[in-house]
């Protein structure tokens, strides 16, 4: 047996219930890119719709598709990539609301509608500030005009006006939200009945109810993933632990089965792992071993944890991300989609 990430499925649905009663009467849009970040995207949205979710941040088409195989029927998949034509064709052929960020794209969009006669369900995104991708304000009123002239041909709904937050400060975040309200107030003067608004992410969508929108864009916070630098949060805990298994012990190292090949960063080195004989460090890490400080008694087939919910004494993955300068997203993003996920019995 090698090293697994294991997955508690209770946990993300507790997760999910505290954040859904904590943004109500804001809707949850639960966020599973980067393969739910890291922890599975079939896991994800398997355990979430049976919680009741029925809205979905997927990012890019293949995710999308991924959480649509397993959702039932009327789930909302929110795409926000950049997309080919191709890739809109399909995405319209599975219904997946899409996140338009560019006049460009939008009529890409409208294009490829009108010639699959589909009717694209879109939400328009504002630049609201980040300059990463939305439509700057000078240009909105024009894009919102696009998007409601095809509305009348019957090729597009305008569903929904989103934006990002930098999350850098406080004034940064209002100032973005009123650009994002205003543009709102735009949309719906021209006449679009937008279903939704959503402007918010794990951080701001707890911390900050004045920014919500009727939904909130969470991902980190389901995975119990707290911002790093941030406080520890009640009622969310981390729902993967990552173990390794004991291989073999070297007088002055205990080796375990898992490296840097497994997505582990060999910064890690100097950090703290929980084993059976309490808190130990980890020496050094090679392409498929980590060697760790010994215990007494250590031997083969104990388990360690290199990050989990602090059971063992270990960290969890944010506050070991803090000790390398990340953040504990990018410590489960990273893992290899060849480690074992296994879900646990509880
Ligand atoms: C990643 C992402 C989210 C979720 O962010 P978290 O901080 O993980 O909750 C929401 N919206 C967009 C557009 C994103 O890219």
């Amino acid at each position: 047996m090698g090293a697994s990430l294991v997955l508690d499925s209770a946990r993300l649905r507790e997760n999910i219930r505290v954040q859904r009663a904590h943004v109500a009467p804001s809707e949850l849009m639960v966020v599973v890119k980067d393969d739910a970040y890291g922890h599975g995207a079939e896991w994800a949205a398997r355990e979430a719709a049976a919680e009741g979710v029925r809205g979905f941040g997927a990012y890019d088409l293949a995710t999308a598709l991924r959480v649509r195989r397993v959702t039932p029927r009327g789930t909302r998949i929110f795409t926000w990539a950049r997309m080919t034509a191709d890739e809109i064709r399909e995405a319209l052929a599975h219904e997946l609301d899409l996140g338009v960020g560019s006049a460009d794209q939008l009529d890409e969009v409208v294009r490829v509608a009108r010639a699959n006669g589909a009717t694209a369900r879109v939400h328009l995104k504002i630049d609201s500030g980040l300059h990463r991708n939305g439509v700057r304000p000078e240009d909105w009123a024009e894009a919102v005009a696009t998007a409601l002239a095809a509305e009348r041909e019957g090729i597009l709904r305008l569903v929904g006006v989103w934006s990002h937050l930098s999350e850098t400060s406080a004034a940064d975040d209002d100032a973005s939200q009123r650009i994002f309200l205003d543009a709102v107030a735009q949309a719906r003067e021209a006449g679009a009945e937008l279903e939704t608004v959503h402007l918010t992410a794990s951080a701001a969508s707890w911390e900050r109810a004045e920014l919500r929108g009727s939904l909130c864009r969470v991902g980190a916070f389901c995975y119990g993933i707290r911002s790093a630098g941030g406080a520890e949060l009640p009622g969310i805990v981390p729902v993967a632990r990552l173990v390794a298994p004991v291989e073999r012990v070297e007088g002055d190292a205990v080796v375990l089965g898992i490296g840097s090949l497994d997505g582990l960063p060999s910064t890690l080195a100097g950090s703290e792992v929980g084993t059976p004989g309490g808190r130990r460090r980890i020496l050094r890490l090679t392409e498929t071993e980590c060697l760790v400080e010994p215990w007494p008694g250590a031997r083969a087939g104990d388990e360690v944890r290199i990050f989990g919910d602090g059971a063992l004494g270990e960290h969890s993955a944010t506050t070991l991300a803090e000790r390398i300068g990340t953040v504990g997203e990018e410590i489960l993003v990273r893992l290899s989609p060849q480690l074992r996920r296994e879900v646990s019995e509880r």
